[in-house]
């Protein structure tokens, strides 16, 4: 079965603000880093998001006030990094209906292994405020639809974005059937994912200081959050994958190459393999060297394939 890809060119029009780290062109690196490196993708549409699925995240009423908000033209900032245009919406509801649509796919049996080219990223959003460059927490909403047509009761989230996903940790730090494992270095904005914070001890967080060796971003990989997805035992895995971790990367202080990120999805797998019946949705998150992003969401999608 060749590794299914979720994306679409909608995901081009939000438009974050001029020199925005958040940039359609990391998407253009995505998919040409891929197009060029890994021929043979299952190559599939992104739908726009259903309320309905959003719902499960999202009050409707901020889903309501954010198209209210959504200008004609030029832009409305929602706070100092996160920003409407005209086209964020349609771009957003693509980003988090190709993760639910992924989901859905692997419940039909279609894949076991699949990947979803978006942005914007999603694990900064709550369920009641955007920020972060994140409008919906598309993974959130994702895990959500998984337990609410039983494809997955207990579903586990990996985010290795180099930020804490506080939006994910928000919507599942109550919810025993969801595990949320994140690594991110600290300090560093959003500033929440101490390694205190462990929810109902559904919630990792492990935490590197800037400028840390490889190495021990690989330690803690393998020592804090491997043997608790293992225990878990999940029916399926996402995975938030943002490559801003990478030494290149300009928002982070973070040291890790391509090869660290295929490492890391290939640990995943092990675990999905024994565990999940192989099931894993991955879905972009931050990464904002456009090379760096390019090699290293190909890294992952190789790794990905092999699973
Ligand atoms: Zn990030």
């Amino acid at each position: 079965m060749s590794l299914a890809v979720y994306s679409h060119p909608d995901m081009l029009g939000h438009d974050a603000g001029h020199a925005h780290p958040e940039q359609p062109a990391r998407l253009t690196a995505v998919v040409d880093a891929l197009r060029d490196g890994a021929p043979g993708l299952d190559w599939r549409e992104a739908p726009l998001a259903a309320r309905e699925d959003l719902a499960r995240v999202h009050p409707d009423r901020y889903v309501e006030a954010l198209l209210q908000a959504a200008p004609r033209e030029g832009r409305v900032q929602l706070d100092p990094d996160t920003a409407l245009s005209p086209g964020s919406l349609p771009a957003a509801l693509r980003a988090a209906g190709a993760v639910i649509e992924a989901v859905r796919a692997t419940g039909r049996g279609e894949h076991a292994v699949s990947f979803c080219a978006v942005r914007p990223p999603g694990h900064h959003a709550e369920p009641e405020r955007a920020m972060g460059f994140c409008l919906f927490s598309s993974v959130a909403a994702a895990v959500r639809v998984a337990q609410a047509e039983g494809i997955a009761q207990r579903v586990a989230v990996v985010d290795f974005d180099v930020h804490h996903g506080n939006g994910t940790q928000a919507v599942f730090e109550s919810d025993p059937d969801v595990l949320f494992l994140s690594i991110h270095q600290a300090p560093l904005y959003p500033g929440t994912g101490d390694p205190s914070e462990t929810g109902v001890g559904n919630v990792v967080n492990a935490t590197a200081p800037p400028n840390a060796p490889r190495e021990l971003w690989r330690r803690l990989f393998e020592t804090r959050l491997m043997p608790e997805l293992d225990a878990f035992a999940p029916e399926l895995i996402l995975v938030s994958a943002g490559f801003d971790a990478h030494a290149r990367d300009p928002l982070a202080q973070q040291q890790l190459e391509g090869e660290d990120f295929a490492w890391a999805t290939r640990a995943i797998l092990d675990v999905a393999r024994a565990r999940a019946g192989g099931r894993v949705v991955s879905s972009l998150e931050g990464g904002y060297d456009l090379q760096a992003l390019g090699r290293s969401a190909l890294a992952h999608v190789q790794a990905l394939r092999e699973g």
